[in-house]
């Protein structure tokens, strides 16, 4: 049988990234928002995957390196209490012209793969639109934009919501 996910974007969808930065990679920095780890442990009650899928191109360009990215998502890994199955990674910037980087589903499609799952029947999740564009082209059934400012911009997501405690109405059994 195949399984469901939620394909969840990483920064400023289950992290604060610090104000006026475009990227966060030091330990300190990482704040989860308060309705993380509840809605985690909702969803895998619920039989979903939960799954990370982000563009760093901070590594590209050289910002920060990969350890630091394992060691801040390890960090990130205990702070969700192990709710997160797996996690991936495009280390490319948009220049690098790579399938990975979301606007793109190849990171969705390598996660499909390996967790054997039905993208139809499961969920993506991020603050931008290119997360919503990379759910509709791996055929991600429901696409949600998380919109946590309430700045109610246009999109193409199945649905748009202001926190993830109203993504609980999106879990199905
Ligand atoms: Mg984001
Ligand atoms: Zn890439």
């Amino acid at each position: 049988m195949l399984n469901k996910a939620i394909f969840w974007d990483r920064d400023r969808t289950l992290n604060t990234v610090p104000e006026g930065q475009e990227y966060v990679y030091k330990m300190q920095d990482l704040h989860l928002y308060p309705d993380v780890v509840p809605i985690l442990y909702l969803a895998k009650s619920f039989g979903y995957i939960n799954i990370i899928i982000s563009n760093q191109s901070g590594i590209a360009k050289d910002l920060y390196s990969e350890s630091q990215l394992y060691q801040f998502n390890m960090m990130l890994q205990v702070l969700t209490k192990n709710l997160i199955a797996d996690g991936f990674y495009c280390k490319h910037q948009k220049s690098d012209n790579c399938s990975c980087r979301k606007p793109r589903p190849g990171l969705i499609f390598v996660a499909a793969h390996l967790h054997n799952i039905d993208l139809s029947n499961s969920i993506c999740i991020g603050d931008q639109e290119r997360d919503i564009e990379a759910g509709i082209s791996a055929g991600i059934g429901t696409t949600i934009l998380l919109d946590r400012e309430g700045l109610n911009p246009k999109t193409k997501a199945s649905s748009k919501i202001r926190d993830l405690t109203s993504l609980a109405h999106f879990l199905n059994k």
